[in-house]
C-alpha cells in the first residue's frame, strides 16, 4: 500500500483521537501518505478528505470526542453512495482505509470491501458500548464508565442526605456493559440490563429488603435498553410500592461520551491504531484489530459483525447481587 485514509464513523467515543493520532504516525513512519477524512462516510462521499502529517495529530492525545468528526451517513447505504465514495478514494490514490467506528460502520465497510477489493480496510473498534465480538475492551468503554460512576457517586452524596431512592439511566441500547461495571463500581442496590429481564415486583422485593436492612438510600441504574421500559417509567410503577423513599430519576445522556480518554483508551487506541496500520502494510484487509488477554488480535470483519457469542459476563451479574445485600 502507498496511501492510507482514516475516518471516524457512528458514535463518538473517547479513545478516538489517540488512535487517529496512532494510525498516522505509524504510517508516516512506514513512509505512507496518509488523508484524513471528515465526518465518516459523508466526507467519503463528498470529497471532504485532507492531508495529513506527524503535527496534524500534535496534542490531541487528551481530547475527547474526534478531530476528525464523525456522522451518520444514510448514502453510504446505497450502491451509489458507495460509487461515489470508491471514485473520491481513486481519484487521491489511496489504496488502503482505516474505520474506526462500531458495527454500523463495520457493515459498511465490508460491503464497501467486498464490492471494491483493490481497497484495503482495517476496522478498529471504536464504540463506548463495548459490544463487539473480537476485542474484549472497544475504544470509549473504560473512560465512559468512569465518567458515569463519577457522576454516580455525586448522586449517592445526595441520595444519602435525603433518604432517596435514584433511578439512574446509562447508555446502552442492546448492551448492558457500561451499567453493569457502574453498578458494581457503585455499590447499586440493583442493576437492570438488555441482556437479563428483572421482574419490577422483584426490583420492589429487593428495595423493600434493602430498606430492612437499614439502608438509607438505593442506587438502582438503568441501562437504556432495559425491557421495563425507561427509568422514569420504571420510577412511576416502584413509587406506588415503595413508600419509604423518595423516588428521584436522572438520565445521565450524553454527557457519558465526552471528556479527555483514560489512560487505559489512550493506550488502547494507541495500540489498535499502531496494529491496523501493521496489519495492512502485511496486506491484511477486511478485519478488525482487537485486544483479546492484552495480545493484539485479528478478527474478519464478517466474524466480529455475526459472531453473537459476545456476552456480559455471568460472574459479575452474580457477584454484584450478592455484594448488594
Ligand atoms: P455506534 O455503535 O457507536 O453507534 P456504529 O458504527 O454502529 O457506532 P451506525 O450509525 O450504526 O454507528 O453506523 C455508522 C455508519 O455506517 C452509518 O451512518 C452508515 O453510513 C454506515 N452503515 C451502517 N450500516 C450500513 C450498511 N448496511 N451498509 C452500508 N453502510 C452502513
Amino acid at each position: 500500500i502507498s496511501k492510507l485514509a482514516v475516518l471516524t464513523s457512528g458514535g463518538d467515543a473517547p479513545g478516538m483521537n489517540p488512535c487517529i493520532r496512532s494510525v498516522v504516525r505509524t504510517a508516516i513512519y512506514n513512509n505512507l501518505n496518509v488523508v484524513g477524512i471528515r465526518r465518516g462516510y459523508q466526507g467519503l462521499i463528498e470529497d471532504d478528505m485532507f492531508d495529513m502529517h506527524a503535527r496534524s495529530v500534535s496534542n490531541i492525545l487528551n481530547l475527547g470526542g474526534t478531530i476528525l468528526k464523525t456522522a451518520r451517513c444514510l448514502p453510504f447505504r446505497t450502491d451509489e453512495g458507495m460509487e461515489i465514495a470508491y471514485q473520491n478514494l481513486k481519484k487521491q490514490g489511496v489504496d488502503a482505509l482505516v474505520v474506526i467506528g462500531g458495527d454500523g460502520t463495520f457493515t459498511g465497510a465490508l460491503r464497501f470491501s467486498k464490492k471494491y477489493p483493490d481497497i484495503a480496510v482495517m476496522g478498529v473498534p471504536g464504540t463506548i458500548d463495548n459490544d463487539l465480538y473480537g476485542s474484549t475492551y472497544t475504544l470509549g468503554f473504560d473512560t465512559a464508565t468512569n465518567t458515569v460512576i463519577e457522576a454516580i457517586d455525586k448522586i449517592r452524596d445526595t441520595a444519602d442526605a435525603h433518604d432517596r431512592l435514584f433511578f439512574i439511566e446509562v447508555m446502552g441500547r442492546d448492551s448492558g456493559a457500561i451499567a453493569l461495571r457502574a453498578g458494581i463500581s457503585c455499590g447499586a442496590e440493583a442493576i437492570l440490563l438488555p441482556e437479563k429481564a428483572t421482574a419490577i415486583d422483584d426490583l420492589i422485593k429487593n428495595l423493600k429488603t434493602g430498606e430492612n436492612n437499614k439502608k438509607s438510600s438505593s442506587i438502582v441504574i438503568v441501562a437504556e435498553g432495559d425491557k421495563n421500559g425507561g427509568a422514569y417509567d420504571i420510577a412511576q410503577k416502584v413509587q406506588k410500592e415503595v413508600k419509604f423513599y423518595d423516588v428521584k430519576v436522572t438520565i445521565l445522556g450524553h454527557l457519558q461520551r465526552g471528556g479527555s480518554p483514560s489512560a487505559f483508551d489512550r493506550i488502547l487506541g494507541s495500540r489498535l491504531g499502531y496494529a491496523a496500520v501493521n496489519a495492512l502494510i502485511k496486506g491484511e484487509s477486511q478485519m478488525m484489530v482487537g485486544l483479546e488477554a492484552n495480545h493484539i488480535k485479528l478478527t474478519t470483519l464478517e466474524e466480529a459483525l455475526n459472531q453473537h457469542e459476545f456476552k456480559l459476563e455471568e460472574d459479575l451479574m452474580e457477584m454484584a447481587e450478592i455484594l448488594s445485600i
